[in-house]
């Protein structure tokens, strides 16, 4: 971890992809954090337009920022789709320095925008992993759930309906049955009047003499 004066309000630490950023102080809303430095690199020469790592921070056309160095302490800033802070960029004085845009509490992680380019380059193909995009996720999963147990219910009621049309559809011939129906069990179903399939099960037991369909909520009343 790299040293970092302890004036300084924030610190190194584990994020969820790594190293990142932390404040250790409170920041101010429009605070200037720390700038994103390193060498200069002209697209005009060859040898610097051949440079390639994950920290080339294009001011324009032309200019780049290598801020691979180990002192550029702002590397360790992460990406986030709703961030705390901002890349502020002057392209003319080729400078870059990264702005607080809220109130950044102790212990918050401080990140900016990388913006489209970086984006679809790293962090679609892997899958973004800030806060917003986790808690997207995750809300994704749970309507996900929500409606597999949705379509589960739905196809226990599908089920249990099917039970009934054929529960009822036996009843008229009534002959597996009625060999249950002296069963104690038949009386105390019957009270309830036959609505659920047990319960017509029942009811036909009960009315079996008299049996025409639709009839049973009256013979077992
Ligand atoms: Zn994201």
């Amino acid at each position: 971890m790299p040293a970092i004066s302890p004036h300084k309000p924030y610190r190194v630490g584990r994020s969820r992809t790594g190293l990142g950023l932390f404040a250790t102080k409170p920041i101010k809303k429009g605070a200037k954090i720390v700038r994103y430095f390193g060498p200069l690199l002209d697209s005009k020469k060859k040898k610097d337009d051949a440079i390639e790592n994950k920290y080339l921070f294009e001011l324009n056309g032309r200019w780049t920022i290598d801020g691979s160095v180990r002192k550029n302490i702002a590397r360790y800033i992460n990406h986030a789709c709703k961030p705390n802070a901002e890349s502020d960029v002057s392209a003319r004085k080729r400078k870059v320095v990264i702005r607080a845009i809220k109130k950044i509490e102790p212990g918050e992680e401080i990140n900016y925008d990388y913006g489209t380019d970086y984006f679809k380059a790293y962090l679609k193909p892997i899958g973004c992993k800030c806060d917003a995009c986790e808690k997207k996720r995750r809300k994704q999963r749970a309507e996900a759930r929500a409606e597999k147990r949705r379509l589960k219910a739905k196809a226990e009621k599908k089920a249990l309906k099917k039970a009934e049309k054929q529960a009822a559809k036996r009843k008229p011939n009534g002959k597996l049955l009625n060999g249950k129906s002296k069963h104690a069990n038949g009386k105390l179903v019957n009270g309830h009047g036959g609505k659920s399939a047990a319960g017509r099960i029942a009811s036909g037991i009960s009315a079996m003499a008299k049996s025409r369909p639709g009839q049973e909520s009256r013979a077992s009343a």
